[in-house]
């Protein structure tokens, strides 16, 4: 199967048909199996024999979701979870004890920060942020106790994108692993384990369902890191993926490929679209040539993917304004869906930060995100540009 590729890999792979022939695959609800005597239940038990025993363990349906996300991502093992948090949670209970340090980027998934800050940091484990693209920074940031440097590339809602292959250099210099959060390029347009990254974590809530219907997520990596302590992790604490949430992902998964491949047309031309409009200051998308990582991206991703941000001439009110403009677009921060989402970082998913640090980090009051999902791109053109227009008004700017 490893010889297809990834839209191959997706529909065809990872699942043996039971003797019903069912041409799509089956769900299995079920807690518990059953065994064909008291020999073979210990023998399961023992793990002599490999087998199901217990959902929280194994589940054949949650098996074949873990199945096609490592091959796609090119990883021995991987281990599904109830959410994108519980992925993050059990890959560091996992890999790290107390006393150890975690470098991250600054520009992470606002609850993976409180996750580090409030919970890690209760069980001894620290962890230090620097800017995403600044690798001497990065560089010293390590120290002795360091065993992860965690990131996510292109970072939201500014599109920043780091070199996987750089950092994975200073990774393994410093004998720590290269944990990448994959969820806004999914594998279709970004595959970090071949850039050189240790682990590759997944909320499946996002572009892997990519019709918001379920909660889930997924770390993939070899099998002693991932396919043992991560499995671990998930088979003593139960973060498990349910069945039907494995299955909704199946589905989720035969369609990724050609998914990717629309938001990302619809992303680049929404985003060109946009940087000629006279009341928007600045875009901030992978795919445009004005992007401070263009080549980078060029080189490290497939795509440019889903995602874009850009500043309004104005501030806070002038964002509003063009959000409470729309009238189809879905006003909220989740993103990776066909409908596509507009929100405003720094009131939303940026609002518990400090607001210097935030107006350091680039998300000003003029901000707005962009998650283009799969409605005709017209529309959306549509459905921003009375908003935007306005802002141009003699109304709204005097003189
Ligand atoms: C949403 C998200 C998560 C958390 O995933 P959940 O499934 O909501 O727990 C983690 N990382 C990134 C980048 C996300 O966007």
């Amino acid at each position: 199967m490893e010889a297809y590729t990834l839209a191959t890999l997706a529909i065809r792979a990872g699942y043996d048909r039971t003797h019903e022939q069912e041409n799509s695959e089956a769900i299995f609800p079920t807690s518990s199996f059953v065994y064909e005597s008291a020999q073979q239940a210990a023998d399961r038990f023992s793990g002599e024999e490999p087998g199901n025993v217990y959902s929280r363990f194994t589940n054949p349906t949650v098996r074949t979701f873990e199945n096609k996300l490592a091959l796609m991502e090119g990883g021995e093992a991987c281990v599904a979870t109830a959410s994108g948090m519980a992925a993050i949670l059990a890959c560091f209970m996992g890999t790290l004890s107390a006393g150890d340090h975690i470098v991250s980027s600054a520009s992470i998934f606002g609850t993976t920060k409180v996750l580090f800050n409030n919970y890690l940091k209760k069980f001894g484990i620290d962890v230090c942020f620097v800017p995403q693209t600044d690798y001497q920074a990065w560089s010293e940031a390590i120290q002795p106790n360091t065993k992860a440097l965690f990131l996510e590339t292109p970072s939201n809602p500014l599109t920043e994108v780091a070199d996987i292959a750089r950092l994975s250099q200073l990774a393994s210099q410093a004998k720590a692993l290269l944990i990448v959060d994959n969820c806004f390029c999914t594998p279709i347009l970004q595959q970090p384990l071949k850039q050189g990254a240790d682990i590759v974590i997944h909320s499946a809530t996002k572009f892997l369902d990519g019709q918001g219907r379920c909660l889930g997520g997924a770390i993939v990596g070899s099998q002693s890191i991932v396919g043992e302590d991560v499995r671990g992790v998930i088979r003593t604490a139960g973060p498990t993926m349910s069945p039907f949430n494995a299955w909704v992902f199946i589905k989720g998964l035969e369609t990724l490929a050609i998914r990717m491949e629309a938001h990302t047309l619809r992303a680049q031309l929404l985003a060109e679209w946009l940087s000629q409009h006279p009341a928007v200051e600045r875009v901030f998308y992978p795919g445009l040539g004005s992007h401070p990582q263009y080549a980078l991206a060029q080189r490290q991703q497939k795509g440019a993917g889903a995602l874009l941000s850009f500043r309004v001439k104005g501030g806070r009110d002038q964002a509003w304004s063009v959000i409470d403009a729309t009238k189809m677009l879905s006003i909220t921060a989740n993103l990776g869906d066909v409908k596509t989402s507009i929100t405003h970082p720094a009131s939303t998913t940026h609002s518990r930060v400090e607001p210097n640090e935030r107006e350091a980090a680039g998300i000003t009051e003029n901000l707005i995100r962009i998650s283009v999902g799969l409605e005709d791109v017209e529309d959306i053109k549509n459905d921003l540009v009375a908003g935007l227009n306005a802002l141009l008004s003699p109304a709204k700017y005097p003189g």
